[in-house]
């Protein structure tokens, strides 16, 4: 939308003044709220100068303006998922373990490989934490991020997607079966580095963990509402 405004701005601009869409546009710019206003403040945003744009044609001007944009977009993004607070800044962010394997922007392989909109879904919400272990429903409780211990298990651990994935002993029987189709060099792994791998692995090992991971959450839910 931003992208379609900037572009429709530019063409004005370099529009020639005795057309009447011209002529609209430059009477326009005596109103308190303008196109002109509103373009230049979102040019200045993206670290655009508008004369430099002016004397590029409009295909070249616009295809610098999306580079910008995507750029700035980028940039935004990462510094985002790796703060420390959330955007109210208040809390701690809830990206904390998402930024932990998402390294680049983009859209992932996931989204067009896993055809099972039930598992497509829950590995969404399992990847950005919108989910319901502790570690984010204990966000409710008011209660600080190391308070918020697993209630299925007595290792007094926080409920982190790692715990509940790789460590909690609730899920024994469920995890042997799942650690059994891994490959074996994953074997050697530390919690941590595994739980990146399986968070960032591609087709079968992908789908085998997503349908283990919803197994375990099934039974959590199952625990937690007896
Ligand atoms: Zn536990």
């Amino acid at each position: 939308m931003t992208f379609c405004i900037i572009k429709f701005f530019i063409r004005l601009q370099q529009m020639s003044d005795d057309r009447l869409l011209k002529k609209v546009y430059l009477q326009s710019k005596y109103l308190k709220y303008n196109l002109y206003k509103l373009c230049s403040t979102m040019l200045h945003e993206y670290n655009i100068e508008l004369e430099r744009l002016l004397v590029k044609d409009i295909k070249y001007a616009s295809k610098f303006v999306k580079e910008q944009m995507i750029k700035y977009y980028t940039a935004e993004w990462y510094s985002a998922i790796n703060s420390p607070t959330g955007v109210s800044k208040t809390g701690g962010n809830k990206l904390r373990t998402y930024c932990t394997f998402k390294k680049e922007f983009g859209i992932e392989n996931y989204l067009t490989t896993i055809t099972n909109r039930k598992y497509r879904t829950f590995w969404t919400q399992f990847r950005i934490s919108a989910h319901k272990l502790r570690i984010e429903s204990g966000r409710y409780e008011k209660l600080v991020a190391n308070e918020r211990i697993c209630q299925l298990c007595q290792m007094n651990e926080v409920e982190s997607e790692l715990h509940f994935a790789l460590k909690c002993p609730y899920y024994v029987n469920e995890r042997k079966i799942f650690l059994n189709t891994i490959p074996l060099t994953y074997k050697n792994y530390d919690p941590v580095e595994l739980f990146q791998t399986l968070m960032t692995s591609t087709d079968n090992i992908c789908i085998n963990f997503i349908k283990f991971l919803y197994i375990c959450y099934e039974k959590r839910l199952k625990y937690l509402t007896k």
